[in-house]
């Protein structure tokens, strides 16, 4: 930190990512991409037209990408909102609806961004425990009366909570926001959003990251009450008004034309994910019942940290935490059906030649 930083950042312990190595190719199951290229017609997009017009700026509102948005989810343009991804949107919605007055509540295990965003904006944040067996007890959230931000389902464990249990948090808390944050809800999961026409102090964060193959592109949207959007809106015409650039945004639309591509490869995932655990159950994993498309498993033989450099030497990245709750585990992206052999062929190596890490 340099001398100039303000002191009120001094604390502040920014967001960590998971690695994203530049230097050799490895089987890359640590950030929950997909292994799926982005469909034909939005490679088609991004490589003519769009690129030549990149002396223009973009439309600030998204408007073509916000209709096809709406329509694909029938609800309104007004509900809709844009961004650079859906850590923006966090980010925003903190922004916009947080302070001292109106603190933050989120699970103990949960997105690693949302101590963040308290953080940043100083906010007081109740953090709310799971269950010992990583599940959310809605109950914990009703009528809190403060603001809520859940992912659903949860990460990095997986586990999903009903429309119902949402609504019941959603409904209790009349008078505070409750974000939705569903990056991985086409994995198996249940959508919220058809629930903002009843509530309107409830926001459904998406992305474009995980089930349609653009975490490269940075495009996150929310959908909520035509209040919320204006006011989200307010935060990024005050910070950054074009956030999406036009290649996202071509892109986007494109995707959005080719959701059934999508939703094909989200069935492949789930599929995957299917197999692999069954794998995993052979050697005596045990596995969270996931609804993503990572799931978050525990070696019968090693901790998560040992796991995880013995595939790291093995050229295979998985993702772990080095935090008392978490670090049995390693949270792995489902890819593809070639790359879980290759990661289930070096888990059964792993287990074949380190006896020695034999530590329960
Ligand atoms: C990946 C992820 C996001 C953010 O993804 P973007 O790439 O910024 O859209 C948000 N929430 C959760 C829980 C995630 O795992």
């Amino acid at each position: 930190m340099s001398r100039f930083l303000s002191a009120r950042f001094a604390a502040l312990e920014a967001y960590v990512p998971g690695e994203q190595p530049q230097d050799r190719s490895y089987v890359k199951l640590n950030t929950n991409e997909s292994p799926f290229p982005p469909s034909p017609e939005v490679i088609a997009a991004v490589s003519a037209g769009e690129a030549e017009r990149l002396n223009l700026y973009p439309d600030p509102e998204g408007r073509r990408l916000r209709k096809k948005l709406a329509d694909l989810y029938q609800v309104g343009e007004e509900n809709v909102f844009l961004s650079n991804g859906s850590d923006d949107i966090l980010n925003f919605a903190f922004m916009a609806f947080c302070d001292q007055e109106r603190p933050v509540a989120f699970p103990d295990i949960s997105y690693g961004f949302y101590p963040v965003f308290a953080q940043l904006y100083n906010l007081p944040a109740t953090v709310i425990p799971l269950g010992e067996d990583f599940t959310l007890n809605p109950e914990d959230y009703c009528e809190l009366r403060q603001n809520i931000v859940i992912a659903n389902p949860n990460a990095p464990t997986g586990l999903a909570i009903s429309v119902a249990d949402i609504e019941g948090i959603v409904r209790s808390n009349p008078d505070h926001v409750v974000v939705i944050d569903e990056a991985y809800v086409d994995f198996g999961a249940e959508s919220c959003y058809p629930l903002i026409r009843q509530y309107d102090n409830l926001l459904v964060s998406m992305t474009f990251s995980k089930s349609r193959s653009m975490a490269g592109a940075r495009l996150g949207f929310a959908l909520g009450s035509a209040g919320l959007i204006r006011d989200l809106n307010k935060i990024k015409y005050s910070t950054n008004p074009y956030n999406l650039d036009r290649l996202t945004l071509a892109a986007g639309e494109a995707a959005v034309d080719s959701d059934g591509y999508y939703r094909a490869n989200c069935r492949t995932i789930m599929e995957n994910r299917a197999y692999t655990v069954g794998e995993l159950d052979k050697l005596g994993f045990s596995t969270l019942p996931s609804q993503a498309n990572f799931i978050f498993t525990r070696c019968p033989r090693m901790d998560g940290g040992q796991l995880y450099r013995a595939l790291k030497d093995r050229g295979v990245l998985v993702r772990y935490w080095d935090k008392p709750a978490l670090r049995d585990y390693v949270r792995v992206t489902i890819g593809s059906r070639e790359q879980m052999d290759v990661f289930l062929a070096q888990v059964r190596n792993i287990l074949k030649e380190e006896p020695a890490h034999e530590n329960r």
